[in-house]
């Protein structure tokens, strides 16, 4: 295994643009529940009622009813060891950005800039009347919570079942990928398009893919790491660390 995380350390730090596409996997070692998992939410919550924009339309309750918790206590939610390592490999210049699938904007937290969201966020949380922007926990009571200003229905920034990716995010991501020769793909399945074509960009354009997953989900993976994301991205960093301690 440290023969792994050192070869990992050495092509991260001879990769010219090294890039990170996350997913669910990542946070769920913070306590944010995953949804497309065995056991994830969308086993027990039918997104067709509770999580599409149809239905979100006909009645937003629902979709409160399994976000709403998460909203209110967003400060209780941390960054994990993996979250931090990509922000420190990015203040090191070693990481170029992060891409992710995640809506907790936890990446944002743990201190990472550059951070591309493709299914937007629920920090941000927008009143679909006048846009009034509100700031997770910071929400009116009720559910769903209504806007202060006008009483309009409140809705978080996040791409819902039904509503198509953000363009400009994807096409930031597709641009990351293609230009990048070496992708970090952490915790996250791969099987939902638009998303899954991204890996696949990286080795068309001759970039290597290097896969943290608990089971191998990319079959084009160059180096598959099956460990926690918060356990084996602070041993690469350590390893990383040795390199340049030694030139
Ligand atoms: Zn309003």
């Amino acid at each position: 295994m440290e023969e792994k995380y050192k070869r990992i350390a050495k092509l991260l730090l001879n990769s010219k643009k090294c890039i990170a596409l996350t997913g669910a996997g990542i946070s769920a070692e913070s306590g944010i529940p995953t949804f497309r998992s065995k056991e994830g939410m969308w086993e027990k919550y039918d997104p067709a009622v509770y999580a599409s924009i149809d239905a979100f339309h006909k009645d937003p309750s629902k979709y409160w009813t399994i976000r709403g918790d998460f909203i209110r206590n967003y400060d209780d939610y941390k960054p994990n060891p993996a979250h931090l390592t990509l922000a420190e490999l990015e203040k090191m210049g070693v990481l170029t950005s992060v891409i992710t699938q995640n809506i907790d904007g936890l990446h944002s937290k743990a201190g990472s800039k550059q951070v591309i969201e493709l299914h937007g966020t629920l920090r941000r949380i927008l009143c679909m009347q006048c846009s009034k922007e509100y700031t997770a926990p910071n929400v009116p009571d009720g559910t769903p919570p209504l806007c202060d200003e006008c009483g309009g229905v409140l809705k978080p920034n996040t791409v819902l079942f039904g509503e198509p990716l953000p363009a400009k995010a994807l096409s930031e991501a597709q641009r990351e990928c293609s230009t990048c020769d070496i992708m970090l793909l952490i915790g996250t399945s791969t099987v939902v398009y638009p998303v899954a074509a991204l890996p696949k960009l990286v080795k068309e354009n001759g970039g290597q893919v290097i896969e943290l997953n608990l089971e191998n989900a990319f079959p084009f993976t160059d180096y598959f790491i099956g460990e926690k994301a918060g356990t084996a991205m602070p041993q690469i960093m350590a390893e990383l660390k040795k390199i340049k301690n030694n030139n």
